[in-house]
């Protein structure tokens, strides 16, 4: 399933779409986001899965425009640390 993790505010959309169906858990994300953004564990939307899958953590949730602001440039944007690590193609923003 596509999990949708973030916010919508004046300023706009902002979420952080993992595709649990595609993540392995594999966490090759975790150490790669400078912002601390990411975190492997549970599932919180299917307790039965056995394995572990990328998330965004808990108190990022209603500031990710800000949590990743550092790797998204004001005009070009070069690739983003997550989006180019994860050998699953699971990771999306909207923004
Ligand atoms: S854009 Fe940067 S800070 Fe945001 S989740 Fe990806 S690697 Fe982390
Ligand atoms: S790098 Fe990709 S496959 Fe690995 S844990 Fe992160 S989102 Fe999942």
């Amino acid at each position: 399933m596509l999990a949708n993790y973030g916010y919508r505010d004046g300023a706009g959309e902002f979420f952080i779409t993992i595709d649990t169906g595609a993540c392995d858990g594999c966490g090759l994300c975790v150490p790669a986001c400078p912002g601390g953004v990411l975190e492997v564990g549970e599932d919180e939307h299917d307790p039965l899965r056995d394995e572990p899958v990328a998330t965004v953590r808990e108190e990022q949730r209603r500031r990710l425009q800000y949590a990743c602001g550092g790797c998204k440039g004001a005009r070009e944007r070069p690739p983003l640390p997550c989006v180019a690590v994860c050998p699953r193609d699971a990771i999306r923003h909207s923004w």
